[in-house]
């Protein structure tokens, strides 16, 4: 096993919704260790360039519009394969079709709206993390 730090996004739906305390709740007793938390409310360009991946999506514009809508919460988690560990806690990205107990399943409200974000591999973590979060803000305390 080894130890991980994935970035982790409650998104705007969740947090207009007043369920951040529950999904950090969630994060804690899941074991992970939250290193860096910061609430922003993202503008286009920003949500733009955090979504560069999927630009050529049918769904790209609509889902920044999305990110742009409230204040979101990006936060590092560290943990034992945190990556997959955290994608698992999410659930899938349907929430109709994601497992009974995660966090998709019991706070999306659609495909697009659907309350957390997490990386999907080593190299999308090492793109995102410091999107929003500095060495300095990461560094051990
Ligand atoms: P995930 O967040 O599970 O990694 P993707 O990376 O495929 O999913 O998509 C990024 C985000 O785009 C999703 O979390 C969701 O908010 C939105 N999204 C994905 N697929 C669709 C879709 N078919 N229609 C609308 N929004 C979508
Ligand atoms: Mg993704």
């Amino acid at each position: 096993m080894t130890i991980e730090r994935t970035l982790a996004i409650i998104k705007p739906d969740a947090v207009a919704k007043g369920v951040a305390g529950q999904i950090i709740t969630r994060i804690e007793h899941a074991g992970f260790k939250i290193l860096a938390a910061r609430l922003i409310h993202m503008s286009a360009d920003e949500a733009r360039g955090f979504y560069v991946v999927h630009r050529e999506r049918p769904f790209y514009g609509s889902l920044c519009t999305f990110m742009t809508q409230g204040p979101c919460l990006p936060m590092v988690l560290e943990g034992e394969n945190a990556i997959q560990r955290w994608r698992d806690l999410m659930g899938a990205t349907d929430f109709t079709k994601a497992a009974p107990g995660t966090i998709r399943r019991d706070f999306a409200s659609s495909i697009e709206a659907n309350a957390v974000h997490g990386s999907d591999s080593p190299e999308s973590a090492a793109f995102e993390i410091p999107y929003f979060f500095s060495s300095l803000e990461l560094c051990p305390r």
